[in-house]
């Protein structure tokens, strides 16, 4: 078994020859692909992954031992989970793609898609190859994520063509459901992450980090983790921020798939309102560890329901109260006793928790910690891992 790290061991489920063909249509690292990650080192030889793009994916899963290639979307690449319907030139990439996919499919027992746009794909490859499709399902599938033309297209396909949809929440399954998914293809697996890297972070190592910010030592630090996008909230802790004085806020992410005019709104937002100097724009970094433990608090503000929130966990691995918004995936991670939840889109209410904590240490200490034991026991990438596993286990 080449699976690395003590989920392969620990979970002791996943065989080296369980011959999957791991799909993932993009080549940066979202939380989507960071999943994907523990998932197809945990696999091991047996197993393989083919992204449909080039990029630092790539280079992440090679240097965990995982076998990986690339057949690059053409037109395709440019349908977005908004677009309503796409043109006939990405059908015909479809197509192309679905061809090699299916060649590439062919010593494996199953196909896994880890992204829509990797199921649309591995649903015509799965046909072509007489192999079963398991779509692991990321998204919440309703408006405003994805158009309704879009959603009913992926739910129809689902219902025809996947043997299995692995959703990441039971919200993200609700969400499925409602839109007419079929019940019986789904199983819930809450996404697990590693706390090693976390634990890993030494005091030292945090302050080193916290001094490279350059922020004040009274200051209280806050830090949102995620990609640019107005979803993911972060002009409302921009927001938050104009009425905490003593508040410095990291905003850690890039716009991974062409949020660029938003990143730059962010920062004219930050400019005008005053709030420049205590907003941190940091861009995409590999040291989120270190970041969480330099900070004093950890702040989700998706403004619509997140499907799970990676970044949730990783607060609480790395002993941080955690604030979050109360939707969607949210609350099967956390609840009043392990973190704060507030209402998405409320800049007052965001404010007024980040205010408790600082001017609690206490309760804010006390709740990180009740947040640490839950995420070590409840979100690890054994029990993910085993999830995925026994979701497909007939189909292996
Ligand atoms: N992340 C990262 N560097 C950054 C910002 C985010 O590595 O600069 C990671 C973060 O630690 C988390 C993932 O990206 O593991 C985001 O996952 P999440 O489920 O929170 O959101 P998604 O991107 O899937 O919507």
């Amino acid at each position: 078994m080449s699976g690395s790290g003590s989920a392969t061991s620990e979970s002791g489920a996943a065989s080296s020859e369980s011959g999957v063909l791991f799909v993932d249509h993009a080549g940066v690292l979202g939380g989507a692909e960071l999943s994907l990650l523990d998932l197809a080192a945990a696999f091991g030889a047996g197993s393989e992954t083919l992204l449909l793009a080039e990029g630092p994916f790539r280079t992440a899963l090679e240097s965990r031992g995982v076998k990986v290639s690339v057949e690059p979307l053409g037109a395709l690449k440019h349908v977005k989970k908004e677009t309503r319907l796409p043109g006939p030139a990405a059908f015909t990439d479809a197509v192309r793609i679905a061809r090699r996919v299916a060649r590439r499919a062919k010593p494996h027992k199953v196909i896994y898609a880890n992204s829509q746009k990797a199921f649309v794909v591995a649903a015509a490859a799965g046909l072509l190859a007489r192999r079963p499709v398991v779509w692991h399902l990321r998204d919440i599938l309703a408006p405003p994520h994805f158009s309704g033309t879009n959603v009913r297209a992926a739910v129809t396909l689902a219902n025809l063509r996947a043997a299995r949809v692995i959703t990441n929440s039971r919200a993200t399954a609700a969400a499925f459901m409602a839109a007419g998914g079929h019940a019986s293809l789904v199983r819930v697996v809450h996404n697990g992450i590693d706390p090693a890297p976390f634990d890993a972070v030494t005091p030292a190592a945090a302050a080193a980090t916290r001094a490279a910010l350059g922020v004040p030592a009274d200051a209280f630090v806050v830090a949102l983790f995620g990609r640019f996008h107005p979803w993911k909230g972060q002009q409302v802790l921009l927001d938050a921020l104009t009425r905490l004085p003593r508040v410095h806020a990291l905003f850690v992410g890039a716009p991974l798939f062409g949020e660029e005019a938003f990143a730059s709104a962010l920062q004219a937002q930050a400019a005008k309102t005053g709030v420049a100097d205590r907003a941190h724009f940091l861009g995409f970094r590999a040291d989120v560890p270190e970041l969480m433990r330099a900070s004093d608090a950890v702040v989700h503000a998706s403004v619509y329901p997140e499907p799970f929130g990676r970044v949730i966990v990783e607060g609480m691995l790395a002993g941080r109260p955690v604030i979050a918004t109360r939707a969607g995936g949210v609350t099967e991670i956390v609840d009043d006793e392990t973190g704060v939840l507030v209402p998405p889109n409320d800049a007052e209410a965001l404010a007024r928790a980040i205010e408790s904590l600082a001017g609690d240490p206490g309760h804010a200490a006390a709740m990180a910690a009740r947040g640490a034991a839950r995420a070590r026991k409840e979100f690890t990438v054994a029990a993910m891992v085993r999830g995925v596993e026994d979701a497909m286990r007939d189909l292996l």
